[in-house]
């Protein structure tokens, strides 16, 4: 019988916001303008907003892309009278998508799993966009160590949706009891466990730990790799794996 680990993608085994600091510098760089954390930062704060506007539906996705430039190029050095805002995002989703990063210690754990523990089977679970999501996992390797990914752009429903997972498990045709899921994110990940019925690893728990394992039935938490992979490997013992 296989033992199915899904793995939520950034921030459990990708760095999402390295890739957006990697890309942002390059792109910039790359058309004459200067780059600092500050600018990465106000460009992060810029972008949260407008995205929150975007789900409000005042803006189109057209104008949340070109004002999140917009307001960059104010902020950095350089000549940007003839730089055009929807040109420079499509750059920076193209080069963050060739730009994946790795957690540390991330790629070791996938492959230690692959290879110790025995009939594993290994997917992606992700809320976004799917040429980010597979473009990232390819560019860092981890594509070769992974059975398959669910990006929600595809399956058109999204974590934490009890829908979302039960498209993932028909799709891999596994039963809900030979699955765990591991994931940084309460209210995407630890809850859609919960919602779906299905195991859960919360990894890296911050905060109150004792309250939320509570209200989202959290199974384990695990605050390094190592310990992670320590706890799947007994969760992987108690169903007659090695
Ligand atoms: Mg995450």
């Amino acid at each position: 019988m296989y033992r199915y680990f899904l793995f939520d993608l950034d921030q459990t085994l990708l760095d999402f916001h390295a890739s957006e600091y990697k890309a942002l510098g390059i792109v910039l760089k790359a058309n004459g303008l200067s780059y600092s954390d500050e600018i990465y930062q106000d460009f992060k704060a810029c972008n949260k907003a407008l995205w929150l506007e975007f789900e409000k539906g005042t803006i189109s996705r057209e104008e949340l892309f070109t004002r999140r430039f917009q307001e960059v190029f104010r902020r950095c050095g350089g000549d940007t009278a003839k730089l055009d805002p929807l040109k420079i995002n499509e750059d920076f989703i193209r080069t963050m998508s060739v730009n994946g990063v790795l957690m540390d210690g991330a790629l070791e754990c996938v492959k230690k799993i692959r290879n110790g523990i025995a009939d594993s089977r290994i997917f992606i679970i992700t809320n976004g966009v799917t040429m980010n999501a597979r473009g990232r996992i390819a560019s860092t390797g981890l594509d070769r160590y992974i059975d398959g990914l669910f990006v929600s752009e595809d399956l058109g429903v999204a974590k934490p949706s009890k829908a979302y997972f039960d498209l993932c498990l028909k799709q891999i045709g596994a039963p809900g009891e030979s699955c765990i899921v591991i994931g940084d994110s309460l209210t995407s990940d630890m809850l859609g466990a919960k919602n779906a019925s299905l195991c859960s690893v919360w990894f890296m728990p911050e905060g109150d730990t004792e309250s939320a394992i509570k209200t989202y039935g959290i199974d384990y938490c695990a605050s390094s790799f190592d310990e992670l992979y320590e706890i799947l490997g007994r969760w992987a013992e108690a169903r007659g794996g090695r």
